[in-house]
């Protein structure tokens, strides 16, 4: 019989989807460039389901019933292209691609349309659960035409996580649409490592607690509106003791954050829509920052290594400060991840339902969490809302963490510990809700040193003051 849908790119996140789709009952057809990977597979797995190994690409093609939905697992950006490259001659109009890996959206839009014009369904789909999640049900957002996932989704969301029955996939939209959603999830996740952070360090050089205490913390916090897989996971490596030298492992870790490039991407794409995205941003640098060793190791010469300084703004409570400082910022971070969503959705015509973004993340992915729950409850109840911040759940929930949010700030500067994720959030927070901003200051500059014009208050029409002149005003 012939395979129901194939996998070629069989690294561990292709292999253990292949693996997931066998075990779910689908016959898999599946290919490597190398052979090796392949044999591999199947010698190690072939008990768990039906695969069909194939060792070059016509054979994967011709073993697949039509039309054809072929899953491309391979390292993203050149590779990605030679293997469609390779594949298109050999398929036929109606059949699909789905790349799996992870795209830049405009990657996926340029595909999308080459692939289109030449009868072929592609399909970018953002998968998020690392290994495990792609074996044992990862959160997968699939982008292109409603007709690709009219054939596709009933397979994508039998092997995505269930969240109370539910999979953790939908339709996202168009083109790009589904890679641009998980590259705004790697944002997300950026800012909520970021705040976890933070509120680690706080906790330890504030508070004087080991990490074994502030395990502790975080796992109490597990329990509560901070339910996450990340806050979960925090408790696991704080807890955790080097076996060779016996301290805390995060004490033996360099401090030097890496990253892969999605969070660069996702602030990026905010620049060029105008989103102001700071909590990703702010985790962003904070990770490059870490790095510059030889900047820090000059400015610890200069100014002497960094001793806290006495604050007893946080003397009292400093636990239950900090959580509330967490939650709110998190509301911040996850506010202005949606409001990108919802830009780019208008942009570029996608119709994006958010509060299914939200499903989507309720399970098999990295920033899963209780929270998400509220998330797409504020979206079914107004999918117009104009911010996550002016929901009535969100809204009192920043409003009842707001005394402990500042304390924290305040606490933190006074401290000299940095916490450039919970400043920024506060200042966002204080920013949007505030009567008149500076900006009309900023107008006032751009308009004496370059004629820039300026809007009025109180009536219609652009203005332009002759500063050089008489410094009356003319209509622009
Ligand atoms: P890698 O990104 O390490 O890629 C290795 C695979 O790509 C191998 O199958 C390799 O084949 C193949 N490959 C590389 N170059 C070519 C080429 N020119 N032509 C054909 N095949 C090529 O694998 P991963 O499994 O880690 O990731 C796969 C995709 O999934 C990537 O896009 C990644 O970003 C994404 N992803 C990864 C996650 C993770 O947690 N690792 C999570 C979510 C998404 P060969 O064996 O012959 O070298």
């Amino acid at each position: 019989a012939p395979a129901r849908i194939a996998v070629t790119g069989l690294a561990v996140m292709g292999s253990n989807l292949a693996r997931n789709l066998a075990r779910h009952g689908y016959r898999v057809a599946v290919h490597n460039r190398s052979n090796a990977r392949t044999k591999a597979l199947v010698e190690e797995h072939g008990h768990e389901g039906d695969f069909v190994p194939a060792e070059t690409l016509e054979e994967l093609v011709a073993s697949l019933q039509t039309p054809r939905q072929i899953i491309i697992m391979v390292k993203a950006g050149g590779p990605t292209d030679a293997v469609i490259d390779e594949l298109v001659p050999l398929l036929e109009p109606g059949d699909m691609v789905i790349d799996g890996g992870n795209a830049h959206y405009a990657d996926t839009r340029r595909r999308e349309a080459n692939l289109r014009d030449a009868g072929l369904h592609f399909v970018g789909a953002g998968i998020s659960g690392g290994e495990e999640g792609a074996l044992n049900g990862p959160s997968i957002m699939p982008g292109g035409s409603a007709e690709s996932y009219r054939h596709l989704g009933p397979v994508l969301e039998d092997i995505a996580a269930k969240v109370d029955d539910v999979p953790c996939c939908v339709h996202v939209g168009p083109d790009g649409a589904g890679h641009f959603v998980k590259m705004v999830h790697n944002g997300i996740e950026y800012a909520d490592m970021q705040l976890i952070a933070e509120s680690y360090d706080l906790l330890r050089r504030v508070g004087g607690m080991t990490p074994t205490e502030i395990a502790e913390v975080f796992r109490g916090w597990n329990s509560g509106d901070l339910e996450s897989y990340l806050v979960e996971i925090t408790a696991e490596v704080l807890g955790h003791f080097d076996p060779e030298t016996g301290v805390p492992l995060v004490d033996v870790i360099a401090d030097e954050a890496e990253q892969k490039g999605t969070g660069r991407w996702t602030v990026q794409e905010a620049l060029e829509l105008g989103v102001p995205v700071t909590g990703i941003a702010e985790a962003v640098f904070a990770r490059s920052l870490s790095g510059r060793a030889g900047q820090r190791e000059a400015a610890r010469d200069a100014f002497g290594a960094t001793d806290v300084f006495a604050s007893d703004r946080l003397a009292g409570g400093l636990v239950e400060d900090v959580r509330q400082a967490l939650y709110a910022s998190k509301v911040v971070a996850y506010a202005q991840g949606f409001d990108q969503m919802r830009a780019a959705s208008a942009e570029y015509g996608w119709d994006l339902d958010l509060g299914a973004m939200a499903t989507i993340w309720r399970g098999g992915c990295i920033i899963r969490a209780r929270f998400l729950d509220r998330i797409r409850e504020a979206y079914d109840k107004n999918p117009e809302l104009a911010s996550l911040l002016v929901d009535d759940y969100f809204r009192d929930a920043v409003k009842s963490a707001e005394a402990a949010w500042r304390r924290v700030v305040v606490g933190a500067v006074e401290a000299g510990v940095p916490a450039p994720g919970f400043v920024s959030a506060l200042a966002y927070y204080d920013a949007l809700r505030s009567e008149r901003l500076p900006a009309s200051l900023v107008q006032g500059l751009r308009d004496f040193f370059g004629a820039h014009t300026y809007r009025r208050t109180d009536r219609e029409g652009s203005f332009h003051t002759l500063w050089s002149g008489d410094r009356s005003q003319v209509d622009a």
